[in-house]
């Protein structure tokens, strides 16, 4: 019979990732179950690909986690009653004792006046509408203004160039274009914008969308299409449900990845940030989704051991961002940590972001084969590395 419960709310990358690592670390009296909208894993990361229109392949659910002991509920959350410890799941009450929140991100769509109503958030239940807007407006040479200078605004605006020449394609960032990155990473990623024909602009703030133009601090940009990537924000179940959050609504998060509010509930993924005066810090991203699920996991199994969790020593080695089907970028760290490294470009860079891209899934199916897939740098944050001694 089993003695405890272990619910991981959201499958995603980190939610996944610390389902696979908890069946394979906890004893048998303790139950893994993984919380999902639905029976697919969404690969988040290939989303350009889908609103560009690429066949990206879809992966079941079941399929990731066949043979394993994780029990799957398709559900959505609706509320998370932590003194009760109960999912509210339509109708339905899912008991636990240990929770995982792993319930992601999505695109910022309320911060900046009309976007609601007037832009496309690249979110995986807009992409096939994306699609279809975009073919729409391919046939009299539409204008499409994509916002956000991220790195899912690059790869948004690189790949729709590439697959729809007949568009006008512009990308609009209040931020300088890979401000942060080398020299040689912004010249390579202007230049294959360039490249594809995609106008930059750079600079302007963007006070509201309207129907047809940006208005912004510069005048007016008209499109005939907008689609929003300025920026993603926590789940609202978060903030909804009481954590103590910071101002992207992601929970605050200890080194061991427990919420600073409720010490019991582990946040991992986009919807989880270490706390500022913490360190390590580790942005968004499944590169750090996937660490912070399995090391989730393995101070959960550790607790039920009797032993004390541990941090999480996480860095960044590298970055890269696609730049359509035959360019890309790998921008390593430099020693500072900085993101000014070495860096690898056009079919290079595509073929190794391609090779990253599916590592992703091979690890996740390794942690189902009972192999530890999910690996990362482990690098201790400078306050805790100690000075050599003089002499
Ligand atoms: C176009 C694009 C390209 C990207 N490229 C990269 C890249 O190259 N490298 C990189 O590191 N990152 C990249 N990212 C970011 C990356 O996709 C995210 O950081 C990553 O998906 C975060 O993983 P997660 O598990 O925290 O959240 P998600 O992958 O978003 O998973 C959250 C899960 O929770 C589920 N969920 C949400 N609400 C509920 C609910 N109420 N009930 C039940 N389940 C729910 C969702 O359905 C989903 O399955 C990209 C993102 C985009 C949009």
């Amino acid at each position: 019979m089993n003695t405890h419960r272990i619910v991981v709310a959201g499958a995603g990358y980190a939610g996944v990732s610390a389902a696979l690592r908890l069946a394979r670390r906890v004893p048998a009296h303790v139950s893994v179950t993984l919380v999902s909208v639905t029976d697919r894993f969404v690969e988040r990361i290939r989303l350009h690909q889908r609103a560009a229109g690429q066949d990206v392949g879809d992966w079941s659910l079941r399929t990731l986690i066949r043979g394993t002991r994780i029990e799957l509920r398709i559900g959505v959350i609706e509320g998370i009653d932590y003194r009760n410890k109960l999912l509210h799941v339509g109708d339905d009450r899912i008991g636990f004792d240990t929770l995982v929140l792993a319930l992601g991100s999505h695109v910022d769509v309320a911060s900046v006046k009309g976007v609601r109503e007037h832009a496309m958030a690249v979110d995986f239940g807009a992409v096939a509408e994306i699609h279809r807007a975009l073919q729409k407006a391919a046939k009299h040479r539409g204008r499409v203004t994509i916002v956000g200078g991220g790195l899912t605004g690059i790869e948004l605006a690189s790949e729709i160039a590439e697959s729809f020449a007949d568009l006008q394609v512009s990308l609009v960032s209040q931020a300088r274009l890979a401000g942060t990155w080398s020299e040689a990473a912004r010249a390579h990623v202007l230049a294959s914008l360039q490249g594809f024909g995609v106008r930059v602009e750079e600079g302007p703030h963007i006070k509201a969308v309207h129907a047809k133009h940006l208005d912004t601090d510069r005048g007016a940009l008209p499109f005939d299409l907008c689609i929003w990537a300025g920026g993603f924000v926590g789940h609202s179940l978060a903030w909804n449900s009481g954590l103590k959050v910071n101002g992207r609504g992601q929970a605050l998060v200890d080194a061991q990845l427990r919420s600073v509010s409720h010490p019991n509930v582990h946040v991992v993924g986009d919807l989880a940030a270490v706390a500022p005066e913490l360190a390590p810090q580790m942005p968004m991203g499944c590169k750090s989704a996937m660490p912070a699920g399995a090391w989730a996991a393995e101070n959960i199994a550790r607790r039920l051991r009797g032993e004390p969790e541990q941090p999480l020593l996480y860095a960044v080695p590298f970055f890269c961002v696609s730049l359509g089907r035959r360019d890309g970028l790998i921008q390593t760290a430099a020693r500072d940590g900085s993101m000014t490294g070495r860096v690898l470009t056009d079919r290079r860079g595509a073929w190794l972001k391609e090779f990253i891209c599916r590592s992703t899934m091979w690890a996740l199916k390794m942690e189902r084969l009972g192999i530890s897939g999910i690996q990362w740098v482990r690098k201790r944050p400078a306050s805790e590395v100690e000075a050599p001694l003089p002499g």
